[in-house]
């Protein structure tokens, strides 16, 4: 995970784009290009706290990619970030608008805090002070930020307004994932996990398997798992196990109930944050299981929906014989040489960047709809997704399929030899 000395989300992330970069033959030109962030900013926020003391955060903005578009990518908030992992999500952002068809690049950013321990002003100068020190670098049409660990529609809403008086103009584009009826789209917060039950849909429909006959583990119940176990229940899926971070114990625990979860039940007592409360949750029947019980669940279908680094070489060897599919809702949360243990298992994945692509679409809808002034009705926005989302899986299994090859060296084919075109389109390389 971010903190995790040992592991390294870019080298992890120049793994995975060394091997299909080889599987192209692309030049070495176009391979020194992809393999490394355009540009960079690195940069200190100082931010005067309620008590009247000033602290020091540390900020990052990475623009791997922008020859199909402005980068995209959110701003993560998390006290063991690191730049490496910054980069390391840009460079997926890039595969990730590139695999969806959309014309957008890639970017990221963070800041190194963590906003449980800091008040809603403290975390108000925070974003401010973030924008200050990149308002000249980012904007609607070279790099428009997003919300994403840890940082909501409220955090968007101020770097918006800090860019604004700054530049002296409204810009709504700036910035996605805004409050509804502050510029923000409809359907917005369902989107990943929508996307990613979509993409969930159409694998089901490949394996011959109705969504009503089978079982899910996620991990996380933030953003992404919450609106991911709603529409697939709603599809007649079960789920037995989620997991969250215990933000006072400082580990993950995993809650399960055989006969299923109640997201209704759960939701009242879940934070902002994603944590569940785990006295109330024995009080209601869960059995709450320290650690990462959700991967070793009698499942067919594991959703990782936390962070990097969860399915790893430690843990691979715990998913259950049933399961037949892992459909990634984090970014990376699969290493490469697990990676090699599922696809020996024969297991079907659903790779990061095609299954979690809903948010950085919608957040595209969000921008057009800006441009326009005008707003969409959310079955309207969710249709649009689904469309896009079912497309660009058919297109990544077809490639599978056809050169049989694994689904996510599929996903990889079909984005880098787009950006790689784009690049050479423009005269690049
Ligand atoms: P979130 O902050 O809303 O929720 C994260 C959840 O993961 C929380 O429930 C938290 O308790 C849990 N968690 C953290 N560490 C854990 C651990 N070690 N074990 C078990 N659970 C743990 O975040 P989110 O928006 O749901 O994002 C989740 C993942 O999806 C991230 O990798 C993010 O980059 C990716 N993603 C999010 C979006 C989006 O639109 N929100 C889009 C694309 C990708």
């Amino acid at each position: 995970m971010a903190g995790d000395k040992s592991f390294n989300a870019f080298e992890m992330a120049q793994t995975q784009f060394d091997k299909v970069a080889d599987y192209l033959d692309l030049d070495s030109a176009t391979r020194e290009l992809l393999r490394e962030c355009f540009r960079e900013y690195h940069f200190s926020v100082p931010v005067k706290m309620d008590d009247g003391s000033v602290k020091v955060f540390r900020g990052f903005r990475c623009q791997h990619n922008d020859a199909l578009g402005p980068c995209k990518g959110g701003i993560r908030f998390h006290p063991q970030e690191t730049i490496d992992t910054v980069r390391a999500l840009s460079m997926w952002m890039t595969w990730k608008t590139a695999v969806v068809n959309i014309p957008l690049g890639g970017g990221k950013g963070g800041i190194i805090c963590d906003p449980h321990n800091l008040s809603d002003n403290e975390q108000e100068r925070l974003c401010r002070g973030w924008v200050r020190q990149l308002a000249k670098n980012v904007g609607p049409l070279n790099d428009v930020p997003a919300p994403d660990v840890m940082s909501s529609a409220q955090h968007m809403l101020w770097m918006l307004d800090e860019f604004e008086t700054i530049h002296g103009a409204k810009y709504p584009g700036f910035i996605t994932g805004k409050p509804v009826g502050m510029g923000g789209s409809l359907g917005r917060k369902e989107a990943t996990g929508y996307g990613l039950i979509y993409t969930v849909r159409e694998a089901l429909k490949e394996l011959g398997i109705r969504p009503e006959d089978t079982v899910a583990s996620l991990q996380g119940f933030g953003n992404v798992a919450q609106f991911a176990i709603r529409l697939y229940t709603q599809m007649g899926g079960k789920v037995i196990c989620v997991s969250c971070w215990d933000q006072e114990d400082q580990c993950s625990y995993a809650f399960r109930k055989s006969s299923g979860i109640n997201m209704d039940e759960l939701m009242k007592i879940t934070n902002r944050f994603g944590g569940i409360d785990k006295e109330k949750a024995a009080e209601i029947g869960y059995e709450v299981l320290p650690g990462d019980a959700w991967i070793e669940q009698e499942v067919d279908i594991l959703m990782p929906c936390a962070l990097e680094n969860q399915i790893n070489a430690d843990n691979v060897n715990r998913i259950k014989d049933c399961v037949k599919m892992i459909a990634e809702g984090a970014n990376g949360p699969t290493t490469p040489e697990a990676d090699k243990v599922i696809e020996e298992k024969g297991i079907f994945v659903v790779p990061d960047f095609l299954a979690n692509a809903g948010g950085v679409t919608c957040s595209y809808f969000e921008q057009v709809q800006c441009n326009m002034n005008y707003y969409w009705e959310k079955d309207e926005v969710l249709s649009r997704l689904d469309t896009k989302m079912t497309a660009a899986f058919i297109a990544v299994s077809e490639l599978a399929k056809k050169h049989k090859i694994y689904m996510r060296d599929a996903a990889y084919v079909i984005a880098i030899n787009r950006v790689a075109q784009a690049c050479k389109d423009r005269g690049w390389v």
